[in-house]
């Protein structure tokens, strides 16, 4: 397929679909309950990037909340592959959705049969180009990340509600994204976007045990920096820190690594995407260019 256009393709309990045919039953406990786990995964020059951390977050997830996935890892890897071929998509964004399946109105899941797997392969884009060159406006939401103690964060779930009320929120004040705090007050993540922060050419970013979701493009972020030589550290933020630090960024699959221009009207730093965030995307771009896995 080359470089033509592609489509957006799907994949669902062993059928190939496309967007008109992709549906699933209204008894689905993923609709109606939330009732599952999903994975957000980037494909550049066809290539998917980092899926082997992917699928093993996704297998995670599923066992956290106790939910076989009905195939093994090697054929979902090899399912998702066969899909992008498909999609004939060369840069496209993949989402894998596991539920609990079909059942009845009420919540037992031992009622769920066989549990529904789907794979979609379609574009996304976050922001406009223009956003990316000038950094993200960015205001603290109201609303906090979920209490740990009920579900890990850890857990990549079909409950997205507290991010998705966050959003609105930074929708409403005209923000272009938001900023979650945990119940204490401690930074923690945006609605969809691991954060980090630049002081005195320190990279700090929140722990996996300040109730963030622990992102692939985190890790590799942190990977990268460290092969850049600097200084990493996993630790407690407050909004004191980001308010004063040179630079802020966001990770994510869909944001990549994205620039943050000012948070709650405070400027941070020079205002647009400082030295390391420049540094640090340069070679994420050079990394997915590459096709590495
Ligand atoms: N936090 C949340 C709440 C997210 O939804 C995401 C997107 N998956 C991230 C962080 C970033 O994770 P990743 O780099 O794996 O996309």
């Amino acid at each position: 397929m080359g470089v033509m256009a592609g489509v957006t393709t799907i994949w669902l309990d062993g059928k190939w679909c496309d967007k008109e045919s992709a549906v699933v039953s209204v008894f689905d406990h993923g609709l109606l309950y939330g009732d599952g786990v999903f994975e957000g995964i980037r494909v550049y020059g066809g290539h998917v990037f980092r899926l082997a951390a992917h699928i093993d977050r996704l297998y995670d997830s599923a066992q956290a909340i106790g939910l076989r996935v009905p195939m093994p890892k090697k054929e979902m890897a090899s399912v998702t592959e066969e899909l992008v071929r498909r999609s004939g998509l060369d840069d496209s964004y993949l989402r894998h959705v596991v539920t609990r399946g079909v059942g009845d109105l009420g919540l037992d899941p031992r009622k769920c049969g066989r549990p529904t797997v789907i794979i979609i392969a379609d574009a996304i884009r976050l922001w406009p180009t223009e956003v990316y060159e000038r950094g993200l406006r960015v205001v603290t939401a109201g609303t906090p990340i979920p209490q740990r103690e009920s579900l890990s964060p850890r857990v990549k779930s079909l409950n997205y509600l507290p991010h998705i009320l966050a959003k609105m929120e930074g929708i409403e004040a005209g923000a272009d994204e938001v900023l979650m705090l945990d119940a204490a007050g401690h930074v923690a993540e945006g609605s969809g976007q691991n954060l980090f922060i630049v002081k005195n050419g320190i990279v700090r970013t929140p722990p996996p045990s300040a109730g963030i979701l622990k992102g692939v493009t985190r890790d590799v972020v942190i990977e990268l920096a460290h092969a850049a030589g600097r200084d990493v550290r996993e630790e407690l933020l407050n909004r004191y820190d980001v308010y004063t630090a040179d630079e802020a960024f966001f990770t994510g699959t869909a944001s990549e690594i994205v620039g943050i221009r000012q948070v709650d009207g405070r400027v941070i730093g020079g205002g647009g995407p400082g030295p390391v965030t420049r540094d640090l995307a340069t070679r994420f771009r050079a990394l997915t260019r590459e096709a590495h896995d």
